[in-house]
């Protein structure tokens, strides 16, 4: 990476082209379009340059199944530079997922799953024995680079016959600890209600447009109260679209009634890549942009603000002096199918396609 080269008339979200100028990793310069000097040229007319985008829910340990998949796959190879990986790990297997990192070059981050046991098993909080609070602080300690916050899944099918009792005590880890949580929503019990009124500032709810019947919407399609209070104290709504938990029909009633999107993720393993419906981050990002949210809205959901969220604003902004994460892409005006998790379908007009990233300064390009 001794070289340097240019990113040459690259468009910002708002339409302005710039020349990128990047050498030993770092952007050396941002110039007038046609002016940045370099040792190599790449020709980025019409295509947009955003900083790297950052997935916050993904599963990037192949070992498990089904929810697993290898780090560069989900990542560098379809426009993402940084992946936050959500909860595939707990106390047991954390350490293995931090050594992966070094076989990968995406940026990795993760949630750390409160059941020691993560993802081996579906049903990972249904005996409270897997919750152990000396393992979970020694691997905080440990790895503290790669922790970002804390994942329950909240959901019958995973707590089993415990109920709201695996969300206090990670709320109190939580505390503790000073991380946040991630907490997964979907089929109760327990009560949606119950689950969101348990979330503080900063907590994210995952798969907020899910529309299984215990969703955050009643049935005349307005937002449960308990979803408008948490919004007002701070709590965090993230898409995590995947194989289950995005509805366009429950998409449509938040944007009717305000309910916007923090953050937009993916919920991407091997198998909802592969066969849909997710695919990949443009495909979940061409959808936001088919409800009709502007293009600098959605990128913002994988830029500004989840770098923001944690607290690495360096990762969601483009300037001199940063380790060159970006992702490039443009918008193409041809009509594309789009399919939820319901199965219902929508046609776009436009899509996101990612055309290459520059991941801590090296440039690759589809
Ligand atoms: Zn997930």
């Amino acid at each position: 990476m001794n070289t340097s080269f240019v990113l040459r008339n690259a468009k910002l979200i708002t339409e302005e082209e710039i020349d990128i100028v990047i050498e030993h990793g770092k952007i050396i310069e941002i110039a007038h379009a046609g002016s940045g000097k370099g040792q190599k040229i790449h020709d980025c007319n019409g295509i947009y340059v955003s900083s790297g985008w950052i997935d916050l829910h993904v599963h990037a340990f192949p070992e498990v199944e089904p929810y697993g998949d290898e780090i560069d796959e989900i990542g560098i190879k379809t426009g993402v530079t940084t992946i936050v990986d959500a909860g595939s790990c707990g106390a047991d297997r954390i350490s293995d997922l931090v050594a992966s990192k070094s076989q990968s070059k995406t940026n990795l981050f993760a949630f750390l799953n409160i059941s020691r046991i993560g993802l081996k098993r579906t049903d990972e909080l249904s005996d409270l024995e897997w919750i152990n609070k000396r393992k979970i602080i020694e691997s905080i300690r440990e790895y503290k680079d790669t922790i970002v916050g804390l994942k329950a899944r909240i959901s019958k099918s995973v707590v089993g016959k415990n109920g709201i009792e695996p969300l206090r005590m990670a709320q109190k880890l939580s505390r503790e600890s000073h991380l946040p949580l991630m907490v997964h929503i979907g089929s109760s019990p327990p009560v949606i209600e119950e689950v969101v009124s348990l979330l503080e500032k900063d907590d994210i709810i995952t798969h907020f447009l899910n529309g299984k019947a215990n969703n955050l919407f009643d049935k005349d399609g307005r937002p449960l109260q308990a979803l408008t209070d948490a919004v007002e104290r701070g709590v965090h709504l993230d898409v995590g679209h995947g194989t289950a938990s995005f509805s366009f029909k429950v998409a449509e009633m938040a944007k009717r009634n305000n309910i916007k999107f923090h953050t937009i993720s993916t919920d991407i393993y091997r198998m909802n890549r592969e066969n849909g419906p997710v695919f990949n981050m443009a495909h979940t990002l061409t959808k936001f942009l088919y409800l009709g949210y502007p293009l600098e809205e959605v990128i913002a959901a994988v830029t500004s603000t989840p770098a923001n969220w944690l607290k690495k604003p360096e990762l969601g902004r483009i300037k001199t002096g940063d380790t060159a994460n970006l992702s490039l892409f443009r918008v193409k005006k041809e009509p594309v199918t789009l399919t939820d998790s319901e199965k219902d379908k929508r046609i776009a007009k436009r899509k996101i396609e990612p055309m290459g990233v520059v991941v801590n300064g090296e440039i690759i390009t589809y």
